[in-house]
């Protein structure tokens, strides 16, 4: 089987899966079963796969066909143009969440030596990107799971980011809430509420329920962090979050709540309100 062959082959399987991405996925895995480029692909298509290579894909494509995600299957997934270490136990990294990354950098532009706080941090991906973006930035991240900590810390050194630090522990008991003067304090919380955690994609299934489950109705975490975070912030710093698809109002209503200030919301590509902020008044 050539190169040309077996993307087609990637192709059709995964569209069978029910693949909706399959184009871009069939893509992605011939370059990561041959470690070509694109532009190698497109001259090389008609090379042989080695049986090594015809193995992995058969593979792959069973393992996407029971819909494992493709990032734990690589092993690591591309955010804000970096790479970062994910799979199971941690949540994978997620083009909406870039719209958090846009805001930061918006807000933060032109302070000096910005602190930041970046809460339920995951892979991390959220604040090492700051970090590595932000010139003289100085980033927490905290997290509860030691599993996804562990992803956090090799995603650290795997980016060089020497300025950012992580340290495990409980946002409901305001971990990292003790240093003050943050800028910047950032979170994609987990906010599916109870009962849509069925619901959820079947990639998202294999994802951990404690990265996902919000509570009864999803915004657990935004009334704890608004909470147990605000005296943290600077004046005059931003309070920013992640939401989940029609949570946006109900987020800003608790910031409201709390007494922040200059409360607003943007949009992801797909025109979704995706962030939520507020400003320490
Ligand atoms: N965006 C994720 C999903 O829809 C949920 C992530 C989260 O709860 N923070 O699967």
């Amino acid at each position: 089987m050539n190169i040309f062959e077996a993307y087609n082959e990637t192709k059709k399987a995964l569209e069978n899966a029910g693949i909706e991405d399959y184009v871009f996925e069939a893509k992605q895995i011939i370059k990561y079963i041959t470690g070509f480029s694109n532009a190698e692909i497109l001259m090389n298509y008609t090379n042989r796969l080695t049986g090594y290579q015809q193995n992995r894909l058969t593979a792959i494509i069973r393992q996407r066909e029971l819909r494992y995600p493709l990032q734990y299957i690589f092993g690591e997934w591309s955010f804000y143009g970096r790479d970062f270490y994910v799979g199971p136990g941690v949540l994978a990294p997620r083009a909406d969440t870039e719209t958090l990354i846009e805001k930061s950098l918006e807000f933060l532009k032109g302070k000096t030596a910005p602190l930041i706080l970046d809460l339920c941090a995951g892979s991390g991906c959220i604040g090492i990107t700051l970090a590595a973006l932000v010139s003289d930035s100085r980033v927490l991240m905290v997290e509860k799971f030691p599993e996804a900590a562990e992803y956090a810390r090799k995603n650290i050194s795997r980016n060089g980011a020497a300025n950012a630090a992580l340290i495990e522990g409980d946002i409901f008991e305001g971990a990292g809430a003790e240093e003050c003067g943050y800028d910047l304090i950032v979170s994609n919380p987990p906010y599916i509420p109870e009962g849509e955690l069925d619901a959820v994609s079947p990639e998202t299934k294999y994802e951990p329920e404690t990265a996902l489950a919000g509570g009864g109705d999803g915004l657990d975490f935004y009334r704890a962090i608004a909470g147990n975070y605000g005296k943290s912030l600077k004046k005059g710093g931003m309070m920013l979050f992640e939401a989940g698809i029609g949570q946006a109002a109900g987020i800003k209503k608790i910031l409201n709540s709390y007494g922040f200030s200059q409360i607003g919301a943007a949009e992801d590509l797909n025109g979704i309100l995706r962030a939520v902020f507020a400003v320490r008044g």
